[in-house]
């Protein structure tokens, strides 16, 4: 009988843990890949989605497009999670595998924040890229503030990417100069890792007239006055735009994997994405490992699971340790992209240099899309 690896979620690090034990031709191993939705839409995606660049049908990638030799993708919801006896329940079946991967990403909690949901628009979500793009159809001028409500969030990049592209959207439909635009974010500096890279963000939102107000939370608005609450001020807008809180999904915290996770999620050995539950393992946006939210290092840590995994059922060495390495591209408007490559955990200190902006990376980040989807979904489209 070949080892059972079960993986819930068939996000960035899901996927990419079934493609490498399927590139491992190892016939002993067949893994069953689990995620309630039928496609996989990229986080990037959703910036297209709001700014009408593409619509959900157009950048979905279907899970029926799975070509991974021993991989078989089920469509079904994860309702319990037992860590200690490695089991699992579904809408549809229970697992008990001999190892269990979690890769169930991370949920946003619109209600974290007091007014949110009564009077917030956000992007973070599909739905929500969507609402917010009909939203933007008739928005002629007025006040816009984009907050980010709490950290850590996907994608770090990703609230400046959509202030620059608003701006250009708007100038384009000759309401930029009726239109104020801040952004409020509780941390010191747009990329922290990368002092380039936050610098060339903050002259991009200064050139545009984008009102750049770091350390400062959101804590509540109060959706009859449109007004949104700091510790010390109240700020009016017509537009709110919220990077909602994030937590993991239920069915995770339910399940203990959080208990010596800080904050609220999966305690992970940093070095191999080990859970203390022996055959379990964690990575991607779930995960408490040290690096930011990303698909980028969603996929580098799936690289070391996989590993491990390998290893683990047929011995011999384990690979190296996670390194935290991911390349960032940085959307800066008018076509052109910035990169970041970002190494969080192999040196005695992480490194971020940047490259860029050109039109040129604007190029790379789509065929790094493209290699992707062909990785993952055979049947995909060019
Ligand atoms: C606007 C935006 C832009 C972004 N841009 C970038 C970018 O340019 N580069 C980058 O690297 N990252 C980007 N990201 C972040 C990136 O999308 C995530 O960090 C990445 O997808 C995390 O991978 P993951 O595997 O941990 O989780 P996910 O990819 O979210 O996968 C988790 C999967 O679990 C499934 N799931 C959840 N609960 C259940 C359940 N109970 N039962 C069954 N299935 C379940 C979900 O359907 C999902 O498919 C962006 C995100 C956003 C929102």
């Amino acid at each position: 009988m070949p080892s059972e690896v079960l993986i819930l979620g068939a996000g960035f690090g899901g996927l990419e843990v079934a493609a490498r034990l399927s590139e491992a031709s190892d016939t002993s191993v067949h893994v069953t890949l689990i995620d309630h939705n039928d496609g996989l839409i990229f986080g990037f995606s959703k910036l297209d989605i709001l700014f009408g660049i593409a619509t959900r049908d157009q950048v979905r990638c279907s899970y029926r497009d799975i070509r991974l030799d021993r991989v078989e993708f089920r469509q079904e919801r994860v309702t319990s999670i037992d860590p200690h006896r490695r089991a699992v329940v579904t809408d549809q079946h229970t697992y008990q595998p001999d190892v269990l991967v979690v890769a169930l990403g991370a949920d946003y909690d619109h209600a974290a924040t007091p007014g949110f949901v009564e009077d917030g628009f956000e992007f973070y979500s599909v739905d929500g890229a969507e609402r917010l793009r009909d939203r933007l159809e008739s928005f002629d001028g007025g006040d816009i503030v984009l907050a980010i409500l709490s950290t850590p969030f996907k994608c770090p990049p990703a609230p400046y990417e959509a202030v620059l592209l608003l701006h250009d959207q708007l100038v384009q439909r000759g309401a930029r100069d009726a239109t104020r635009i801040e952004l409020i974010t509780p941390m010191a500096s747009p990329i922290p890792v990368s002092p380039s890279a936050s610098e060339l963000i903050v002259t991009e939102l200064a050139a545009r007239d984008i009102r750049y107000t770091p350390n400062q939370r959101v804590r509540e608005l109060d959706p009859v006055k449109h007004m949104a609450k700091l510790k010390d001020d109240e700020i009016r807008y017509d537009l709110f735009i919220g990077v909602p809180v994030h937590r993991v999904p239920t069915v995770v915290a339910e399940s203990g994997l959080t208990d010596g996770g800080s904050d609220g999620w999966v305690a992970v050995d940093p070095r191999t994405l080990a859970t203390p539950y022996p055959g379990v393992y964690a990575l991607g946006d779930c995960a408490d490992a040290p690096v930011p939210r990303a698909g980028v290092f969603a996929e580098s840590a799936a690289r070391v699971v996989a590993e491990q995994i390998l290893a683990a059922l047929h011995g011999g060495p384990p690979g190296g340790p996670f390194d935290g390495t991911g390349i960032c591209y940085l959307e800066l408007g008018d076509g052109r992209v910035g990169k970041v490559d970002a190494d969080f955990l192999s040196g005695p200190a992480p490194t971020a240099p940047l490259r860029g902006p050109s039109r040129a990376l604007k190029q790379e980040k789509e065929r790094s899309a493209e290699v992707r989807r062909r990785r993952w979904f055979a049947g995909a489209a060019d």
